[in-house]
């Protein structure tokens, strides 16, 4: 679609406002007809959101499923009463994931077979990563806090005892000893996805700031060298840094926190959201190990009720791998065909690593390969999960899963993309979307130095390694609209700030959308003017009613989240 008198595309709610008496046949086609162009040209010019806008394959293959109801309530490996259902696909792609992820596919074949809870347990999310990251950690807080399912004799009415025992969840105590034992605190890094502090503070698992600031504010300086403990782990080199997690910062605080007897969840990510950054889990977790040995944390005791012990680490690794975790992978074996660059290596991250290892993943299924609307994959392992509550007897199914309705086309999606596509199909897939970041980086440094030849300034590209994730300046806005640009604002100063934006080459982006990006931001209109960028800033301020908070903590806090 062209532009309408050089403007972009734009939909109002004048052109869908709905009455009593509904619309005309021909108001509806024509307000239908808006929203298609609308939406197409969004999205043929779509560059700053990881999400995979080829979607031709589920257009082409799937329409079937739009004229069904399709529904995987409850647990993906028990088949429910509600027949309409895709879990024999979901089955599939949760079988394929987990041996990309180094993990035994789920099997549960007798009750007590100790090499089957080593194999892994998960289910395609009806939401993305959010919810994997609500559901990874509200697992590693029952874990940790001593939570154990028991199961009770069931009387029914008539004085007869079911076959089926009662089960309901049960708190085990604290040893005497560590009074600690079962109060986890939680860490992850400055550039952590917005979703993760949400999920924790919805599960009322504090954060290692939190409990610090409270029990041990004394120690704060000793330990990370500031006043106050930090309420997340910082980034190394700060704002102006690659974005991955400070593991010499993070090792003193669990170092500290181990010490006090508290277990510890850590969140790492494989990709984060703005700067598209890979925490280096396996190195994380080398570093990890001894601090956890030390500190008796590879298996504590956990003592029920009835006399019966469990043994547990203290501690819960949750990978948010929301997009890395779907083509890392893929980006790893194209390093060992020698495709692209050897160094860095792409970190290990899966069910592979061991002593200590991983607990969840989560990945989100609309980022890569591509989905019309979010969706994802959890994992875990069977020995992390506690007994599933009793069965909700309408359904027929184990109530596992976060949502109660899950929809089955999300897993028919993923199920097609996979049948469609090799592994060598997606190595190649994913070797062209990081070349097309490296050299989208090259064109974007190039404009950067004719910016800076024309005394103007720069656009301070740059571009982690073995990200798709490509920041630089934040140009105007139309150009922000019109490639649905992401952006974040960046302390520079104690009150100045600098917009950024990025763009993700995902695999639908080719060269001739990024040719059209380079020749738009050579424009005049290109770039505002500083003093449109305060206003801008003023403006924010504004917005958040936070006037006299320190702007750069604010700004950073609030904009440094990504996503949407
Ligand atoms: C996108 C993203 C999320 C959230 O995923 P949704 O699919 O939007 O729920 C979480 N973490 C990271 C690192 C992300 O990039």
């Amino acid at each position: 679609m062209t532009e309408a008198n050089g403007s972009l595309p734009s939909i109002s709610d004048a052109d869908f406002a709905l009455t009593s008496k509904g619309m005309s046949g021909a108001e509806r086609t024509a307000a239908l007809k808006k929203l298609k162009d609308y939406l197409g040209y969004y999205r043929d010019n779509f560059l700053g959101y990881q999400v995979n806008q080829d979607l031709r394959s589920v257009a082409a293959d799937l329409p079937e499923l739009l004229k069904v109801h399709s529904n995987n309530i409850g647990d993906p490996f028990t088949d429910s009463n509600l027949m309409t259902h895709t879990k024999p696909l979901e089955r599939a792609v949760l079988a394929y994931y987990a041996e990309l992820w180094g993990a035994e596919p789920y099997r549960n074949t007798s009750a007590n077979d100790p090499e089957e809870l080593e194999t892994a347990w998960g289910y395609v999310l009806s939401m993305g990563s959010s919810e994997g990251n609500v559901y990874g950690l509200l697992n590693a807080r029952d874990y940790l806090t001593g939570k154990y399912l028991l199961a009770r004799p069931h009387t029914l009415p008539d004085g007869s005892v079911s076959g089926v025992p009662k089960v309901s969840l049960a708190q085990a105590e604290p040893p005497k000893d560590n009074p600690n034992a079962h109060s986890p605190v939680i860490f992850f890094s400055h550039d952590t996805h917005y979703s993760v502090a949400k999920a924790a503070h919805t599960l009322n698992i504090p954060s290692f700031g939190e409990v610090g600031n409270r029990r041990y504010k004394a120690d704060a300086q000793r330990v990370m060298g500031t006043g106050t403990w930090p309420k997340e782990v910082p980034s190394t080199g700060g704002d102006a840094g690659p974005g991955t997690i400070d593991v010499d910062k993070l090792v003193k605080a669990v170092d500290f926190f181990g010490g006090k007897g508290h277990p510890v969840v850590l969140v790492l990510n494989l990709g984060s959201t703005f700067k598209g950054a890979y925490d280096d889990v396996e190195g994380v977790l080398k570093r990890l190990g001894p601090v956890f040995t030390e500190h008796g944390m590879n298996e504590r005791t956990v003592e029920q009720e009835d006399g019966t012990t469990d043994r547990r680490n203290a501690y819960w690794i949750h990978v948010d791998g929301a997009l890395g975790a779907n083509y890392l992978p893929f980006l790893r074996m194209a390093q060992d065909q020698k495709l692209v660059a050897r160094e860095p290596r792409v970190p290990a991250f899966d069910f592979r690593l061991s002593n200590p290892g991983i607990h969840s993943i989560v990945s989100s299924g609309h980022k890569y390969p591509g989905s019309p609307w979010p969706c994802g994959v959890f994992m875990t392992r069977r020995k992390y999960q506690l007994q599933p509550p009793p069965l909700p007897a309408y359904v027929g199914s184990p109530d596992t899963t976060f949502a109660g309705s899950r929809n089955g086309f999300s897993a028919a999606v993923l199920w097609n993309f996979f049948a469609q596509h090799s592994y060598a199909d997606q190595v190649t897939m994913v070797v062209r979307c990081h070349d097309t970041a490296v050299r989208t980086a090259e064109a974007l440094r190039k404009v950067d130095e004719k910016l800076r030849a024309h005394g103007k300034e720069g656009l301070d590209v740059e571009l982690s390694p073995h990200s798709l994730s490509v920041r630089f300046r934040m140009p105007a806005a139309k150009y922000v609209r019109k490639y649905s640009l992401a952006n974040v604002a960046i302390a520079t100063g104690h009150d100045t700030v600098k917009h950024y934006s990025h763009l993700f080459t995902m695999p639908h982006v080719t060269d001739a959308l990024i040719k059209e990006l380079v020749a738009d931001l050579m424009r005049e209109d290109a770039f505002p003017q500083e003093a449109e960028y305060q206003l801008e800033q003023a403006h924010l301020v504004t917005d958040m009613s936070v006037a006299d908070a320190d702007l750069s903590e604010v700004v950073a806090v609030a904009m440094d989240r990504g996503f949407a």
